[in-house]
């Protein structure tokens, strides 16, 4: 929690994770840095959610791709 450089070299990568829905079993693969709510397309369960630019994942990480 502690950002005292003034400069942060932005570091544009992106990255997908693979992620199960605890609710349906539904694999689907969302953005790592998501700005939005993240929702399984089958049940509507809520995968991921923003908070300050990462995502906090709340669902089983199956696979990290980059
Ligand atoms: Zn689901």
């Amino acid at each position: 929690m502690m950002n005292t450089n003034k400069q942060i070299v932005p570091t544009p990568r992106s990255r997908f994770l693979r992620v199960k829905c605890t609710d349906c079993e539904h694999e689907q693969v969302i953005f790592g840095n998501a700005s939005t709510v993240v929702t399984c397309i089958v049940c509507g369960r809520t995968l991921a959610e923003p908070t300050g630019g990462r995502s906090k994942i709340l669902t089983p990480i199956v696979e990290v791709l980059e």
